[in-house]
């Protein structure tokens, strides 16, 4: 594609995609990480920010609505997809990409994140899991380990621990991928590949928190960390997903694709989607008289 707006450099350049305001997250926070491989993926794909439509839950990971150009959203507390979807539904020649954390995804957001992942409406989620609510200064979110001592449980988190990746396998996803914000150049190349899958995309980032999760630091993830691919990993069988999920996080983390399948997105699915994105079509053309009768 060539880049037609003059403020942009041609080809692409990742800080094409910073906005005026600098991250004010915490020195070492994971998020400066997914922020740089988010736009080393927009560079890859040649995607100009006015052509990418990106979505924002409510917490640290919100905060980078501020950091980045493009057509942006910052939604309510896990409420980012539902507003994604409705941006994809008006206009599906834009690329939508939803980003949220741990607790807003998994606890406030948890049903829409597995009614989306089975609608399998062509959008990429990426969840930046730091196993703690941070911008709330230290709470236990659901994917905190078991014994984890925070404001919330100062006696240590009593709850089994949700896994995303199996409920990702269970709910139908189409692409399941998991990144690790120590590898910017393989978490880049999970972005490529999830935006570029036509379904949903489901990339759960595992994200150092130095502040309100100090134990979980780069260097305990890298201890654990290893990746699918270097094993010879096929991601087209389900069920060795689903046992690859099932791995226990504090002893092994497995990052890459896996788990891919192609399969009739939602807006293929229906024929009134499927005619071309909304905003095109002239809707006063659109004859609804027998549908306001059946009103009647
Ligand atoms: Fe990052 Fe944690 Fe600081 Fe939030 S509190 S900006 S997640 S290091
Ligand atoms: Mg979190």
């Amino acid at each position: 594609m060539v880049v037609s707006n003059p403020n942009l450099t041609n080809p692409l350049k990742a800080n094409d995609f910073n906005s005026d305001v600098f991250p004010t997250w915490c020195p070492g926070c994971g998020d400066f990480a997914i922020w740089g491989a988010l736009k080393n993926a927009f560079v890859e794909l040649k995607l100009p920010p006015h052509r990418i439509v990106l979505v924002f839950g409510i917490g640290c990971s919100g905060n980078f609505a501020s950091f980045i150009k493009g057509n942006v959203f910052h939604s309510l507390h896990g409420r980012a997809l539902p507003a994604a979807v409705g941006a994809k539904l008006a206009n599906h020649e834009l690329d939508v990409i939803v980003i949220g954390g741990d607790g807003d995804g998994y606890a406030e957001g948890l049903n829409h994140t597995i009614q989306t992942m089975r609608s399998n409406i062509n959008l990429t989620y990426i969840v930046h899991d730091n196993h703690v609510y941070s911008l709330t200064t230290g709470q236990t979110s659901p994917t905190s380990l078991k014994g984890f001592k925070t404001k919330s449980t100062p006696d240590g988190a009593f709850e089994y621990e949700l896994n995303p990746l199996g409920m990702a396998v269970t709910a139908g996803t189409t692409f399941i991928a998991r990144g690790f914000a120590g590898d910017i150049p393989h978490l880049t190349q999970l972005m490529v590949s999830g935006i570029k899958h036509k379904g949903f995309s489901f990339i759960d980032v595992m994200q150092p928190c130095p502040t309100f999760n100090p134990e979980l630091s780069y260097d305990w993830y890298r201890q654990r960390v290893y990746k699918l691919e270097d094993k010879n990993y096929k991601p087209d069988n389900r069920f060795r997903a689903w046992e690859i999920s099932q791995e226990p996080l504090p002893e092994k983390i497995a990052t890459g694709i896996l788990y891919q399948e192609q399969r009739p997105t939602l807006e293929e699915h229906y024929p009134q989607l499927a005619a071309g994105p909304l905003v095109k079509r002239d809707l006063n053309k659109i004859d609804i008289s027998a549908l306001l009768e059946s009103f009647k």
